[in-house]
């Protein structure tokens, strides 16, 4: 039933104060979108608009929370999705999606009343692989759409679409895409460092209570090589224990029982019965 829904994640905006650690990489794209609230400046300088961000790094990092955030900060319409989506048995399918998403995003912008829209697009690799001809036509149809969209977008229209794409693997991506005027600027979003896990703790405790004098530190110090996904999953199980012990707050010992269960990537009840 409803009640058993699991909390969603993600308010229904997001900026990004949400997003913990990641300050160089968060630097570098209010610097990119600077370029899109600031269109009179790029237009007297005559820069190249900026029409694709390309975000890269390993898994659960905040590289959509990132995209949300852009969204939030330009005063964009948001239109995600993901690579996976594009991928259809039949030719053709693939690029008539691409078509639709960047009908929805005009569509979306208008009815809101919005100047810019932004695309967002996960695991572009599974779309944008290199390609190796003959094999793969249908991928080429629906990368080659891709790319015709973008080289469509124009400063003038309105309204104006960024598209954003995360990858974890660059190296996999077809250098078409990463051509000036498509994805050129890429944004690196790595793993957090201790500084990065902590404040991506304290983010996911907010709404926890937490006993007091728990150091989070401490936590953060133990939790070397966790994605902010799996920090945000440690303070869930956290939360979890804390519940089923019958206790009014987390303690220190569940935060060290959810390090282990994060660390060995045991599903959780929730999961397992579903
Ligand atoms: P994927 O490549 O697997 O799609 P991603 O990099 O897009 O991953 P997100 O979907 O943005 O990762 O993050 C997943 C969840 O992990 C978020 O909803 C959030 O709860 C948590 N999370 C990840 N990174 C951060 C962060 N830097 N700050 C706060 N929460 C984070």
């Amino acid at each position: 039933g409803e009640r058993n829904k699991p909390k969603a994640k993600l308010p229904t905006f997001l900026t990004f104060d949400h997003i913990g650690g990641q300050d160089r990489a968060k630097k570098e794209l209010i610097e990119a979108l600077d370029f899109l609230v600031k269109p009179e400046q790029i237009q007297k300088f005559g820069i190249r608009p900026l029409k694709g961000i390309l975000l890269m790094g390993p898994p659960g990092t905040g590289k959509t929370l990132m995209a949300k955030a852009a969204a939030h900060y330009t005063d964009s319409v948001f239109v995600g999705a993901s690579g996976s989506e594009f991928v259809e048995m039949y030719v053709g399918v693939g690029a008539s999606r691409v078509r639709d998403m960047f009908k929805e995003a005009r569509q979306k912008a208008i009815k809101e009343n919005k100047q810019n829209a932004i695309i967002f697009i996960d695991e572009i690799d599974v779309v944008g692989g290199k390609r190796d001809g003959g094999q793969q036509k249908e991928y080429d149809q629906t990368l080659n759409q891709l790319l015709t969209e973008m080289d469509g977008l124009h400063t003038s229209e309105t309204p104006r679409i960024l598209i954003m794409a995360a990858t974890n693997r660059k190296d996999m991506l077809d250098s078409a895409l990463l051509r000036p005027g498509r994805f050129d600027r890429h944004i690196q979003v790595d793993l957090p460092d201790a500084k990065g896990r902590l404040s991506i703790l304290e983010l996911h405790a907010r709404n926890k209570p937490l006993a007091e004098g728990v150091s989070l530190q401490k936590i953060a110090d133990q939790t070397f090589g966790f994605s902010g996904a799996q920090l945000e999953s440690l303070m869930n199980e956290a939360a979890i224990y804390a519940m089923r012990e019958g206790r009014e707050t987390i303690d220190e010992s569940q935060l060290l029982q959810a390090i282990d269960k994060v660390m060995m990537g045991e599903k959780t009840d929730r999961e397992a019965a579903a």
